[in-house]
């Protein structure tokens, strides 16, 4: 049953996904009374989509330099957020596997995580409201208090969330499968006629991931504009003598390769990482590319290394020794690299390079694009932008409330509503996990007398 002004709930968790549910899981196992208010149809949706499906939900090595923020990745995820994170997971029941660094769930299907999530938050007593959105934030501070400013954040007051909720549960005709019925409800919610009514609580935890700036509106706090990254970057091919052709890329299109990709400023290097590449007819794509989109900027320099491990000068001399075998390299002979690259791949080096050792040794190791910025964003991972670090106490993650000093001490936020994003392998939702169980529990405890 909700709660009412004069007995609010301890937490109010606002966004149910990841860093969401481990907020009120975490709120709820400090011993609050914790509610997650959700707008979608149900909690832990965006959990489904994560890792193809599979759901990498973590890192063997948890490197801050892999975060947007290295020092506040530093400080909110503490020295040994490996061994932290294996444990919460056991904690949930959640039995967890290894490829490479990559953490998965043992079943490999990430409706085990969102399960295991759901489950351990009904053990410990959370309520769900799903469909169920705040439509605005007032702080009612208690008429009791005398010193409301040496009262306890229990004696103080409640958040007031006015809700818009469907007027009654929602039905939708059984469907064929998972997806199907999702849709359905989904439908159903968006047609539904809604009331408005109001919610208490003592402390209300931001979870909303990466668009955050309509709850950030509802609470007056500041937001960071949100832009997707980890996304198909848009290049085009630095092929001044156009060799190639100007359809290099429409040729390429849908090729993978494993390569190294250089991303090169002014003739610096920026960044460097080895992985596989997606060619596509605009550009660059995969999980390297997406880690390079969120470094890149229009006009930069990138080029793909399809030899990493070999030096050029080594390279030139490798194509002599295959010569002997496969005979001459020419400008012509398309397809000289056959066994060693895709056909679009080896005839776009011998174009690129004129068909000599030297300049195909070149091409191959700096094949080189034009940036012209992150593409096809509807794919994106993560937002960059939302509440900045510089609205937060990195030690609880409560978020300063500047036109509301009664209600200092209130507000918490995690995952992607915070200005965090970072390379794909499990680091954004390693994220999610421990800041959301960070401002779970500090949330918790503000609210003991
Ligand atoms: C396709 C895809 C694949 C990904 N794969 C991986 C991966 O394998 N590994 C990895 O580490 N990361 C991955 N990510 C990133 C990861 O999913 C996010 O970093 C993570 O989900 C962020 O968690 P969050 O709780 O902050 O936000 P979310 O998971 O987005 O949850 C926010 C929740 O809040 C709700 N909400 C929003 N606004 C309101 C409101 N006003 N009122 C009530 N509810 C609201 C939303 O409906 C949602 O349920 C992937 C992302 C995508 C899109």
């Amino acid at each position: 049953m909700p709660r009412t002004e004069v007995e609010p709930y301890d937490v109010i968790v606002i966004g149910g996904g990841a860093s969401g549910l481990a907020a009120a899981l975490s709120a709820a196992r400090a011993g609050a009374q914790t509610a997650v208010v959700e707008r979608d149809v149900a909690c832990g949706l965006p959990i489904l989509s994560t890792g193809n499906g599979r759901c990498n939900l973590s890192n063997a090595l948890l490197h801050p330099g892999h975060y947007r923020h290295p020092e506040v990745a530093r400080t909110v995820m503490g020295a040994t957020p490996e061994e932290d994170l294996a444990a919460w997971f056991h904690s949930i029941g959640l039995a967890t596997c290894r490829e490479g660094n990559l953490l998965f769930p043992m079943s490999k299907r990430a409706e085990s995580v969102r399960d295991a999530l759901l489950a351990a938050c009904e053990r410990s007593g959370v309520e769900l409201i799903c469909c169920c959105e705040p439509v605005r934030a007032t702080w009612r501070e208690s008429s009791a208090v005398q010193e409301p400013r040496k009262a306890s954040t229990a004696e103080r007051g409640a958040w007031k969330l006015d809700v818009l909720a469907p007027t009654r549960p929602l039905r939708a005709h059984r469907a064929r499968d998972a997806k199907a019925e999702l849709r359905a409800l989904r439908k159903a919610l968006s047609v539904a006629p809604k009331r408005s009514h109001a919610l208490f609580a003592r402390t209300v935890v931001l979870a909303p991931g990466g668009s955050s700036e309509g709850v950030c509106q509802l609470f007056d706090l500041p937001h960071l504009e949100e832009s997707p990254v980890l996304c198909p970057v848009s290049c085009t091919p630095l092929d001044d003598r156009g060799r190639a052709g100007a359809d290099l890329l429409a040729r390429l299109d849908g090729l993978r390769a494993e390569a190294e990709l250089s991303l090169l400023r002014d003739g610096e290097l920026v960044w460097r990482e080895r992985g596989e590449v997606l060619f596509r007819s605009y550009g660059l794509s995969g999980v390297v590319t997406f880690n390079l989109s969120r470094r890149v900027e229009t006009g930069d320099r990138i080029e793909v290394d399809l030899f990493p491990d070999t030096p050029e000068p080594a390279l030139a001399d490798a194509f002599r020794m295959r010569e002997r075998v496969v005979g001459d390299m020419g400008p012509r002979a398309y397809r000289w690299f056959d066994g060693m690259l895709a056909p679009a791949l080896g005839r776009a080096v011998i174009l690129l390079g004129a068909g000599t050792r030297e300049g195909c040794a070149r091409a191959a190791k700096h094949l080189g694009f034009r940036a012209n910025g992150r593409t096809e964003t509807g794919v994106a991972q993560v937002k960059r932008g939302g509440i900045p670090f510089s609205a937060i106490d990195l030690s609880t993650l409560s978020v300063t409330h500047p036109s509301n000093a009664a209600a200092a001490g209130t507000l918490f936020a995690c995952g992607e509503a915070l200005d965090m994003d970072a390379d794909c392998g499990g680091y954004n939702l390693a994220w999610a996990w421990i800041s959301g169980a960070c401002a779970g529990r500090s949330a918790a405890r503000a609210t003991r007398p």
